[in-house]
């Protein structure tokens, strides 16, 4: 029978791998916990129309990506293409805007999204997200921004750019659709097919096409920046101070759009030239108008995500692969021997030691062997003598040094054995 393997578009993070995820995992909680942001896990499948109402259905991501299926009791459901538009949906049927104040959230978890598999570019894929809500202050733009930064850096991937962008509101953006549209009317047939489906559609995404002859034609086009009303220039110009007096620099590039409807005023992404075609590590901006579309108060609202799989295939450009460490490889042979190992491992674990137990029953020789292979510091050796004496030899397995420690003396040397450890480590 032929063996079953991983859906298109899917992958398995082996444990050879696992250690990267685990690290930036724990940077990004310490790092977001650090400013204040709270973790929200949201369910990964929605209702249909929370991505209709809350992505627009003229995106992309929902007229193409949606992994979309009737359940059993005939309802649309939708796992999820993207997060912010649960966490907004979490936000308003639990009334967290009731609390007042800056809500910071963050989310981690797995997004799907029906595309041609690539690297970096999956159908179940992982992303980090933080969202704002509350706040309108050019301040919270900035503080999203410098997070991303701080996050990017702390991880330790480096020659990152950021571009950033405002689109305005949504005023400025109808009298700039309508002077896009004219201008590329004339154009029509020259450009990629997308990019004439959007062209009266979802025309300011052509400006994001990948098409090189609708990138020529782009060249002349209007420029969305000299469309901005005098207060959302304003507005952009302040979140463009503030990133300068928090040491971040940019590039404005008047062409970035982002494919969500949802943006208002500040988009950015984060870019690396490491990544081939997925170059996007990072993504964010303002989204004001979404809490109100989707039934909640008023409220202002700016986040990123970020793209883990780009993230991490980053991070193995320049780091080897963490290895967890081991403490102790535990060999037993014999009955007695082995029932005092197993218990033995319990008191090394239970004293905070990493230990690994061999299993295979098989001559003391290959359990050396293994031992010497499993990266431990130390190995600990039982076999019918010291089972009989209720004894265990401790072997230094970088030196070969051995000596004999009774069961009884092993609690309160824990101390003891710590700095050694750590000091072969070193
Ligand atoms: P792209 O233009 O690459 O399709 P996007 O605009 O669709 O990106 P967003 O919806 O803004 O992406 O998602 C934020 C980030 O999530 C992206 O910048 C990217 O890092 C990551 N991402 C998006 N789609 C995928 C995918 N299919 N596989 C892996 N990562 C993805
Ligand atoms: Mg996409």
């Amino acid at each position: 029978m032929s063996a079953i393997q991983a859906s298109r578009g899917t992958r398995d993070i082996l444990p050879g791998e696992v250690g990267y995820w685990q690290r930036v995992e724990s940077i990004a909680r310490e790092i977001l916990g650090r400013a204040a942001y709270q973790e929200i896990r949201t369910p990964i499948f929605e209702q249909t129309d929370l991505f209709e109402r809350g992505v627009g259905e003229a995106t992309d991501v929902v007229s193409k990506e949606m992994y979309t299926f009737q359940d059993r009791g005939d309802r649309s459901l939708t796992l999820r293409p993207e997060n912010t538009a649960g966490v907004v949906r979490a936000f308003v049927e639990h009334h967290l805007h009731a609390q007042g104040g800056v809500q910071r959230l963050w989310y981690l978890g797995a997004m799907f999204r029906y595309e041609r598999p690539q690297a970096g570019r999956q159908r179940q894929f992982h992303q980090l997200g933080v969202e704002v809500l509350g706040s309108s202050d050019p301040r919270a733009d900035a503080e999203v921004v410098v997070i991303a930064a701080e996050l990017l850096q702390a991880i330790g991937l480096k020659d990152l750019r950021l571009e950033f962008n405002s689109i305005g509101d949504q005023r400025d953006r109808q009298h700039y659709r309508e002077a896009l549209i004219t201008y590329l009317m004339p154009y029509k047939a020259d450009l990629d097919s997308d990019s004439q489906d959007r062209l009266t559609r979802n025309p300011l995404r052509i400006l994001d096409s990948k098409d090189q002859k609708t990138q020529a034609i782009l060249q002349e086009a209007p420029s969305l920046l000299d469309y901005l009303s005098p207060e959302s220039q304003q507005r952009f110009e302040r979140v463009q101070q503030l990133l300068i007096d928090s040491g971040i620099s940019y590039n404005i590039n008047s062409r970035l759009v982002r494919g969500l409807d949802y943006y208002t005023h500040t988009v950015f992404e984060i870019q690396s030239d490491d990544l081939g075609a997925q170059a996007t590590v990072c993504a964010g901006g303002r989204y004001d108008g979404l809490v109100t579309d989707l039934g909640g108060p008023e409220t202002p609202a700016v986040g990123w995500a970020i793209g883990l799989e780009r993230l991490i295939l980053l991070l193995q450009q320049l780091q080897p692969p963490i290895a967890p460490t081991l403490d102790f490889y535990i060999v037993s042979r014999g009955d007695r021997a082995e029932a005092q190992a197993l218990k033995l491992a319990q008191l090394f674990r239970n004293t905070g030691f990493s230990v690994e137990l061999d299993l295979s029953g098989s001559a003391f020789g290959k359990q050396f062997k293994r031992a010497d292979r499993s990266g431990a510091v130390a190995c600990l050796i039982l076999g019918d003598a010291e089972a009989e004496d209720e004894t265990v030899q401790l072997k230094w397995l970088a030196s070969g040094e051995q000596q004999a420690i009774a069961q009884a003396d092993l609690p309160k040397m824990t101390d003891e054995l710590r700095q050694q450890i750590d000091r072969w480590r070193c």
